[in-house]
Order: C-alpha cells, then structure tokens, then sequence
C-alpha cells in the first residue's frame, strides 16, 4: 500500500485533488473529517474538552458548539495548545486505524492541511503540495465556500508558506488554471508515478539503476531529495535501536558535482547481523525499500586490502521516479567511514571535485555500462584515498 499525502494553503485545491484521486482509486482520509469526527457527541474526548474548558463549549443538546470553542482557543494560544494536547492524539490515532484499514493493495491517501507544520510527511512515501496563487484562494473561499472575505485572508496568512511546503513535498502541483487542468495533471501523476510505485510495492519491484545512465550536471534539487529520504526513512527506522544515522552519501551528496540522477544513501547499524533480523527488513519494506540480495560487500579500499569492513546491505527503491540505492553498513567500519569521508572530502575540496568529474566523462566516453564504469572508477578512488586521509588527517575530520 503506497502512502500520500496531500497538502496545501487552505483553499489551494487540497481536497480537490484528493477527491480525483479517490475517483481513481485510492483510498481517501480527511483529516479534518477526522477532527470533526472525534468530537462527536459520545466520543471520549469531548468529555476531555468539556473538563478541560467548562461546559459552556456544549450546545444544550449536548453537542460541541464549535464556535464557542473557537473564540476561546483563537484569542488564548495556551488554551489552543492545550485543546492540541487533546484532539492531536485523538486524531492521529483514529487516522492510523483507519489508515490500517485500508485493504492492502490500493494507494491510501491523507488529506492533511497541516502535513509540513507538524512534520507528518515523513510518514508517507511520497507528498503533494497543492500550490495556488493567494489571491486566487482568497477569491475561491469568499465565492466558492462563502467566507467573509477578512476571514478568508485571515487564514490564508496563518499557514505554513508554499517554500516550506515545497521543501517538505516531492510533487507540486499549481493549481492556479481551470480544475481541468488540475484534473489532467492529478491522472498524469497518478499514471506515471503513483499507481506504478503502488503496484512495484505490491509486486515487491524495486526500481533497478539502467544498464546505462547518463551523468548529468547537477541538479539542484539533490540536496533537497536527499534530506526528505534521509527524514522518512530515519522515521521508518527509528525502533531499530541499532541504527546509529541515516545520511546522504555519494555524488549526489555532493553539491556542483556531476552524477548519475541517483540517490545514495547510508544506514549506519552498530552490528550488521542487525540488518538480518525481520524487525530490520519490516522496517525497510515500510518504508518502500527491497533488499538486493546478491549485493553483499564493496571491494576493499586500496583493492586488495582487508575486506573485513566492507560488508554491507543494499536496498532499492520502488519509486519509478527515483533511482535510490541504501548502503547498509557497520558503524565504525572501513567501508561506512570511507563513504562518509569520500563526501566530506568532495565537498570541502573544490580542485579533488574538478578532477574527479573530468575523470568521471572521461571513463563514460570510453565505456558507458554501469559495472564497467564502477569498476573503472576503482584505480582513481585507490589513487584519491591517501589524498583524502590526509585531509582528514590536517582538518581532525571525524565521521558524524
Ligand atoms: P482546500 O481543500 O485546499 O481548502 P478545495 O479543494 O476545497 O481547497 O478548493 C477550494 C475551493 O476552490 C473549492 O470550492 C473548489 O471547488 C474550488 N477550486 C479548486 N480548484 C479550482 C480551480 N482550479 N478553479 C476554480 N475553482 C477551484
């Protein structure tokens, strides 16, 4: 079952969005359903909110009267916090039951205006921000909702702004043209990256790098891919007590460096037989990731060293839409510390950044297959790693 969520400014076409993708299939939860829902005459906590803020917040019927309960936490942000305190659990609870619920083949959606302020995003697999012109949502809400039109404002302002939504969410769709169009572009989404992730899910597929990828220039949008995977999956992971950090490693890790379009990305485990165990794998499957069994090791740096160290896992992702490779390794170990170092170096050595991209084209205009590539990469990192022990070395770099 694939996980998204979908957000946006109040008014920017959320839950539209959401309504087409249940037409397509999926399987919505609305969050402020939920919230209306939990307070409900007979649900526990009403009774909560009645204790904590006086039975003026009831109707005589016995109902919440919400606009009662609404000046009072809306001019008294302890009171907001509070009542918080009390629905935040309620929901989220009643959103993982009927989250649990949903049979397992099908792509289960949460419609969820404040997915990015309370960091809920890490939960899904993949996120959609709804992007729409403030004034336009100011207009939709007083002519299409009939909100005042102060009001309306009011709340647009009070949110979450579109460059912290962006950061948090994979896909943004701008909803600033006809529902048509938004319409198209929520069934390309669907077609091309949604129904196949969830199929690849159900199937157990991992997205396999191509047998020849292009190095591209570097994309800008790097750094940004790495840290939400590097967020959700550390979410994901974060019973495993022998996890000791999640990162993004490797050339995409590396800011002004021509890559492959490919995410690497280190788990760091205090012992590897940890990363054997169901708990380990369970995690990793929630978190959309299939093990590559028949990767077992790296070859040792300098080749021809030691290979204790080197072990490792790897996983792939099932996204179609992201070439991501997950490194398992011991913490401590020779092979977790050189990737950390690798990057660190790049970074932090802008002539070693030069001369290791001029060496990557110059090996891809010689042989463009992925193995043989890897491999001929091998003699310039055998050559590189005495450079980058002694920077090491001259900086007291350490490992995170
Ligand atoms: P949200 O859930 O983000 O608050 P809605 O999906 O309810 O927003 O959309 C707000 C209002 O704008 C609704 O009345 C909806 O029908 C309308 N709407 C959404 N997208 C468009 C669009 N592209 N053009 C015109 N009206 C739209």
């Amino acid at each position: 079952m694939l996980r998204v969520g979908v957000t946006g400014g109040i008014g920017s076409g959320k839950s539209t969005v959401a309504r087409r993708l249940a037409e397509l299939g999926a399987v919505v939860i609305d969050a402020d359903q939920v919230a209306r829902e939990i307070m409900d005459p007979g649900e526990p906590v009403l009774d909560e909110v009645r204790q904590r803020f006086g039975d003026g917040v009831l109707r005589p019927d016995g109902a919440l009267d919400r606009a009662r309960l609404a000046a009072i936490v809306f001019t008294d942000p302890e009171a907001l916090a509070a009542l918080d305190a009390i629905t935040g659990p309620a929901i989220a609870r009643r959103v993982a039951q009927r989250r649990s619920a949903v049979p397992a083949g099908l792509v289960s959606v949460f419609d969820m205006p404040l997915l990015v302020e309370r960091g809920l995003w890490v939960r899904e697999h993949v996120s959609i921000a709804v992007e729409t012109e403030l004034e336009t949502r100011v207009r939709r809400l007083v002519e299409q909702r009939g909100l005042d039109e102060q009001d309306a404002r009011n709340r647009v302002t009070a949110q979450a702004s579109d460059a912290q939504r962006r950061a948090a969410c994979d896909v943004v769709l701008p909803n600033d043209g006809t529902p048509e169009e938004l319409a198209a572009a929520v069934d390309v989404l669907w077609r091309d990256r949604l129904a196949p992730w969830n199929d690849n899910l159900v199937h157990g597929r991992a997205s396999r790098r191509p047998d020849r990828g292009a190095v591209v220039a570097p994309r800008r949008d790097w750094g940004q891919r790495g840290g939400r995977f590097v967020a959700k999956l550390a979410h994901a992971l974060r019973d495993i007590s022998a996890v000791t950090e999640v990162e993004h490693i490797g050339s995409t890790s590396v800011p002004e460096l021509p890559a492959k379009d490919v995410l690497d990305i280190q788990v760091g485990i205090r012992d590897l037989r940890a990363a054997d165990e169901p708990p380990f794998a369970a995690a990793m499957l929630e978190a959309g990731l299939l093990r590559f069994p028949d990767l077992t090791a790296d070859s040792p740096h300098p080749p021809g060293s030691d290979p204790t160290g080197w072990g490792k896992r790897v996983y792939g992702s099932t996204d179609p839409a992201t070439i991501a490779h997950v490194h398992v390794r011991e913490t401590g170990s020779a092979g977790w510390r050189f990737a950390l170092l690798f990057r660190d170096w790049l970074i932090h050595q802008p002539a070693e950044r030069l001369a290791y991209a001029a060496e990557k084209s110059r090996l891809l205009a010689v042989d463009d297959t992925t193995s043989t590539y890897t491999e001929a990469k091998e003699p310039w990192f055998a050559d590189a790693h005495p450079r980058a022990e002694a920077w090491a070395a001259r900086t007291s770099w350490t490992p995170r």
